[in-house]
């Protein structure tokens, strides 16, 4: 691929990614007021950047794998966030006496073994291939299978801050 544009989809892709997130908590903080009408916009704005970051990515990457592939390449990203992206993150926050940012970096390392293990079941030919449903922590990430738990064993949210996934 041409260099300025590898150049700027991958910066496209970054810029769509971050907004996607950043407009999935504006519509959260709508839904705190009570202003229906915001939150969806902004959730369908977050669906757009998401569907723009999308396409920049099928054409850096050519194409996406199979669904086995997907599965494995998401266990490599978990455990090398685990081993060393977030040790070195928690690291500098705590040089720098970041104590908030140091404790989001570690609630994230420690929910990625938790995402490895799902995903290695999922890598499992199973049986019985029924779907399962997936609450994820709004606080803190964790993905519980099944059903969401008395308390987020990470962060120790209530079950009220799991969002089904289905
Ligand atoms: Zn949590």
């Amino acid at each position: 691929m041409a260099e300025k544009t590898e150049k700027n989809l991958l910066s496209i892709l970054s810029a769509e990614s971050k907004m996607a997130a950043r407009h999935t908590a504006f519509a959260q903080k709508a839904d705190h007021e009570a202003d229906t009408r915001a939150a969806r916009l902004f959730r369908a704005f977050s669906e757009s950047k998401s569907v723009q970051a999308r396409r920049c990515l099928l054409l850096l990457r050519g194409r996406i794998g199979t669904t086995r592939e997907n599965l494995a390449a998401a266990l490599e990203l978990e455990r090398q966030a685990y081993d060393a992206l977030y040790p070195r993150l928690i690291r500098e926050a705590e040089d720098e006496g970041m104590k908030t940012a140091e404790m989001v970096f570690s609630q994230s390392r420690e929910v990625a073994p938790v995402q490895a293990a799902l995903l290695e079941k999922a890598l499992i030919p199973e049986k019985d291939s029924n779907p399962v449903d997936y609450y994820v922590c709004q606080v803190c990430g964790y993905v519980s299978e099944n059903r969401a738990p008395e308390k987020c064993p990470i962060c120790g949210a209530i079950p009220g801050k799991f969002k089904p996934i289905v």
